[in-house]
């Protein structure tokens, strides 16, 4: 029998406020912040307190929502999530539960089987608990807590069951990043968690309508572990149903290092979490005005750039991935094509070939993001017009990009001051030439005779005369016009 994998992700994002979901303490870096410095009354929970809704992680919320082609609820409703445990200091926390900010939309999704899109099931509102970190002591372990991350916005992202391979949820994990990182609601950071994954998966007989049941698998702290973790559980899955058995509901967790999804509790032990509105705070109303506002400030989407990309620029689908992934390397690049424009350069794969050539292969041996480069798009464009012009080499060119990189000097005046302007001018090509042919007499009296490949050394000696800085085109049209001189004078005779 033949299975098919079913795959539904929830994700959770940190969004990128400066404070808190419901009080005014900042946001802070768990990993540079004190701990338990940014914490109030509110946020932890003492009695008599009251929770305030802030404005702009509604208004990021709106941004995603919007984004996913969501129907937005003009009401939506907070209520309270019961439970027990040491990172909550409430004893609930603030979620959106039946009522959610926004339900029904659709992330668009590229793999090898080409374009479809992964519908949403909702994306609502929420608040992060603390961070626990389990120690193990000499007299036995124990736990820290870190309020600080209790109460920053949250926004959680449902998916249908809609995928069925590791590729579409590789390329919905990664969708769903750039997305948050494009709307700048998200760092994307998944190693500090400020970006979370939690895979449900199941499998069915290939044909099959009905839903298997499924597992939930937590702690995944990259794409790796996410994919690595589905593509487990998946072989898993068939091999249990394969000998007879049943998948039991349950939730997973991954383990790194042995590289297997471990059971954390099961469906007897699942939580009772005693939902109700939250009385302290109305209904989240979002009136068409404040969405037209939202609409308003709304970046040009993933796949809208994309499509731009290879309209407007004419590139391939590989280079056009590679810049539009993030936006601050797809505005490098307009900026760079445009400058670029004015130094002659008139083809964008130009631009695009140097940047996702040597420009990331220079940031990335010195781990620099594109924000950080040392040469601004405009002096790299600047560097492609002296080649585009025949004034320096293509060699010559990458060494200059590295020294711009080292010393962020512009192009112009290392080209300069280390004398690299590459020879066009024929008559000192002529002059070079007429030398190395006097110096080998024995070599040309070769080629005369029909030795080909004698040119090639005879080339090679005229660039080293030149010290690499002729134009290499140059060079070889005037030499083979005197080595074939040479040989009609030799025949004449
Ligand atoms: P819960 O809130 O208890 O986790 P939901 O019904 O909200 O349950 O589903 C959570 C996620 O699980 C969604 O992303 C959904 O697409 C996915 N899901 C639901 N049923 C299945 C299934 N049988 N196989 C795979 N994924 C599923
Ligand atoms: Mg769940
Ligand atoms: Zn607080």
């Amino acid at each position: 029998m033949e299975y098919e994998a079913v795959i539904g992700l929830e994700v959770h994002a940190e969004l990128l406020t400066r404070s808190k979901m419901f009080c005014s303490c900042p946001v802070v870096d768990l990993t540079e912040a004190e701990p338990n410095t940014a914490v109030c009354e509110v946020c932890a929970g003492m009695p008599g307190t009251l929770p305030v809704v802030n404005r702009r992680a509604v208004e990021y919320a709106l941004r995603v929502a919007l984004a996913l082609e969501c129907h937005i609820a003009r009401e939506s409703v907070f209520a309270r999530k019961n439970y027990f445990y040491p990172d909550l200091p409430k004893g609930y926390q603030i979620s959106q539960y039946e009522l959610p900010l926004a339900t029904g939309g659709r992330l668009p999704i590229r793999t090898s089987h080409g374009e479809r899109s992964v519908r949403i099931r909702r994306v609502h509102l929420e608040e992060d608990t603390g961070k626990l970190t389990h120690v193990e002591g000499p007299e036995g372990p124990y736990s820290l807590v870190d309020l600080n991350r209790a109460g920053v916005p949250l926004l959680e992202i449902v998916s249908e069951p809609d995928m069925h391979t590791v590729e579409e949820v590789r390329a919905y994990g990664r969708g769903l990043r750039q997305l948050l990182r494009y709307l700048g609601v998200n760092t994307g950071d998944m190693q500090k968690g400020l970006l979370r994954f939690e895979a449900n998966v199941s499998v069915r007989p290939k044909g099959s309508q009905e839903l298997g049941t499924r597992v939930e698998i937590k702690n995944l702290n990259s794409f790796k572990a996410l994919e690595e973790a589905v593509a487990f559980e998946i072989r898993r899955q068939i091999r249990v149903l394969e000998a007879g058995g049943r998948i039991e509901q349950e939730t997973l967790g991954w383990d790194e290092a042995r590289r297997v999804t471990v059971s954390q509790r099961g469906k007897e032990e699942a939580h009772d979490y005693r939902y109700f509105p939250e009385p302290d705070l109305p209904p989240l109303v979002v009136d068409d005005d404040w969405l037209e506002q939202v609409r308003a400030e709304m970046p040009e989407l993933p796949w809208e750039k994309f499509r731009r990309f290879q309209e407007v620029y004419g590139l391939p689908e590989y280079e056009t991935a590679l810049l539009t992934a993030d936006r601050p390397v797809a505005d490098y690049f307009e900026v760079a094509v445009q400058a670029a424009r004015k130094h002659g350069v008139r083809e964008p794969l130009r631009v695009a070939h140097w940047m996702t050539g040597e420009l990331f292969r220079l940031l990335n041996q010195r781990g620099l993001s594109i924000e950080e480069a040392p040469v601004p798009p405009e002096e790299l464009a600047a560097l492609l017009g002296f080649l585009q012009r025949g004034d320096i080499n293509k060699n010559t060119a990458q060494r200059v990009l590295a020294e711009m990189f080292e010393t962020g000097q512009r192009a112009q005046s290392i080209i300069e001051a280390r004398g690299l302007r590459q020879v066009s001018d024929e008559s000192r090509i002529h002059q070079w030439v007429e030398e190395v042919l006097q110096a080998h007499p024995d070599e040309v009296a070769k080629y005369v005779k029909g030795k080909e490949g004698v040119a090639n050394w005879l080339f090679g000696q005229v660039m080293r005369k030149a010290r690499g800085q002729a134009n290499p085109q140059v060079v070889r049209k005037i030499l083979m016009e005197r080595l074939q001189a040479l040989r009609r004078d030799q025949a004449n005779a």
